[in-house]
């Protein structure tokens, strides 16, 4: 563990991200389109979370909410979730580990992850490194009720999410590179799909940003794209009455 990782004080860090990121409560407009009925995010069957090393000992020392994620949730076969385990824990950068919580129905607010506050966005860098703001996981489009809503992404959240990976940056520079490469990933597969990539920028406005020249266009942030079930739902005569 190097000098600068200790220094990060995650107490402060959850403290100044505490803003929901909408109104009400999402997990009740995507949990029952996940036939385990919990919400995409909360449910290791789609989604297992990380947390940084001395997040994990400021966690261990203040909560009961998590464990060393076993991957055996979801495997039908002990060696499948050996096969899985392997699998995710290739994919987890070294200063991380995969974790597991008690479920949603015993969730401490306070005592969220990272990656629990964060999802489901990611800071998004330009090819010159430069941290313009929030795009999402794309692999959950059909999943997150929230990708499919980004008018519901309030203000402070916003706010709160850029400040939080600031001080995260300012602690673990790597990751300004993993969260850069990660940002070019996006860009070459929206590209192969002739899309743009929404964002939501530090500024406070909404973007398509060119996957061909990296311009951003400033659009509405209710014309952006919606997926699956919910575009199902907001194309129906009363979407309100629908989740
Ligand atoms: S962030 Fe997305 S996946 Fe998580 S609870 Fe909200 S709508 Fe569901
Ligand atoms: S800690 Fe709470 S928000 Fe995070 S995965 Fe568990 S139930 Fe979901």
């Amino acid at each position: 563990m190097s000098e600068t990782i200790a220094l990060l004080n995650f107490a402060d860090l959850y403290s100044g991200f505490q803003a929901p990121i909408s109104e009400f409560d999402c997990g009740k407009k995507c949990a029952p389109h996940n036939p385990g009925g919990k919400p995409f995010c909360c449910d290791t069957c789609h989604a297992v979370p990380t947390v940084y090393h001395a997040e994990w000992d400021y966690l261990e020392a203040n909560t009961d909410l998590w464990h060393i994620w076993r991957g055996d949730d979801c495997a039908d076969t002990a060696a499948d979730a050996d096969a899985e385990r392997a699998r995710l824990q290739a994919e987890t950068p070294d200063d991380m580990r995969l974790v597991a919580c008690l479920g949603p129905d015993q969730c401490q607010r306070d005592f969220r992850g990272l990656t629990c506050r964060q999802f489901p966005f990611y800071p998004y860098l330009d090819s010159s490194g430069e941290f313009l703001g929030l795009s999402y996981y794309w692999e959950y489009e059909y999943q997150c009720w929230v990708i499919s809503n980004l008018h519901v992404v309030q203000s402070a959240y916003r706010e709160q999410f850029i400040k939080a990976f600031e001080q995260l940056f300012s602690h673990y520079p790597e990751d300004v590179n993993s969260y850069q490469a990660h940002s070019e990933e996006m860009r070459d597969k929206f590209n192969k799909q002739r899309r743009a990539i929404p964002l939501l920028h530090r500024n406070g406005f909404t973007y398509k940003i060119s996957t061909h020249n990296e311009r951003l266009r400033r659009v509405t942030v209710e014309s952006l794209a919606k997926f699956g079930p919910y575009k199902i739902a907001a194309e129906l005569p009363f979407p309100e009455e629908t989740v």
